[in-house]
């Protein structure tokens, strides 16, 4: 069953043309990565399904759910978990306080759950959001994401600015959303750790969609991960 369906999206800013239809599909269980150069519409894609931004054609379907036109509270109480480009945490409230923002909807995930997966935003839950460090900050992100109880998680760049033994540590969460039940669309500049722990791929340019398949297939070839990883 699809627990995403994004069919024919075109989305604009004003007068500016982003995305040119694009279609792409997230199983339930899957963990899918959107791959793509800057600019390319990953997070203009994230945005028109989340409900962000209103695309002017196409579909989105949650679980067989039209949800094209639905305001983003009622897409992530649908049990759609966001989790935005930079984070988005509350600077001024503490991590147990930014942890008792989220809207709450029945399931397993609670705050002593969150603490045991993030041990490290245990040991800070009295410091404010903007003590934390990048990695910190992620993980109270996605922790937040959590507590919606949520089917899906959409993770735009999780990995952005952050050293490689804590990309380490938030991608083996992401991977263990998993066994937890959670289909994973994850937008990622990090293409050889997102090709990782992805099932299959999609990549992005110029608003177009122009490879879609098993990720594995997508990690063979080289010069293609060259392309898009740059040096990485
Ligand atoms: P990045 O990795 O840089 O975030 P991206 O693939 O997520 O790239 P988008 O952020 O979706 O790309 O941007 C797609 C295009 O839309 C770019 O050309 C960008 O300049 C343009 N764009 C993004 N946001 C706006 C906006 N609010 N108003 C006008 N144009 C925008």
């Amino acid at each position: 069953m699809s627990a995403l369906e994004v069919e024919g999206l075109h989305t604009y800013y004003g007068k500016s043309h982003i995305l040119h239809g694009v279609s792409l599909e997230l199983r339930e269980g899957e963990i899918v990565t959107l791959l793509g150069r800057n600019g390319a519409g990953k997070t203009t894609t994230l945005r028109s399904l989340v409900g962000l931004t209103r695309a002017r054609e196409g579909a989105v379907r949650i679980f067989g759910q039209a949800t094209t036109d639905w305001p983003p509270f009622r897409i992530a109480r649908l049990g759609l978990g966001y989790v935005p480009e930079g984070r988005r945490i509350f600077p001024n409230l503490t991590v147990d306080e930014n942890l008792r923002v989220p809207i709450e909807r029945p399931g397993p995930w609670d705050i002593p759950r969150i603490y045991q997966l993030f041990p490290r935003l245990a040991q800070r839950k009295t410091n404010k959001g903007r003590q934390l460090s990048g990695g910190e900050q992620e993980m109270l992100a996605i922790a937040r994401a959590l507590l919606l109880n949520p089917k899906i998680l959409v993770l735009d760049e999780p990995s952005q600015g952050l050293a490689p033994l804590i990309v380490q540590e938030v991608f083996r969460v992401v991977k263990s959303m998993r066994q937890e039940g959670i289909s994973v669309l994850l937008v990622e500049q990090n293409v050889r750790a997102a090709v990782e722990i992805a099932d299959r791929a999609y990549v992005l340019d110029d608003g177009k969609v122009v490879f879609s398949g098993p990720a594995a297939e997508f990690a063979k070839d080289e010069q293609r991960v060259r392309a898009l990883a740059g040096a990485s």
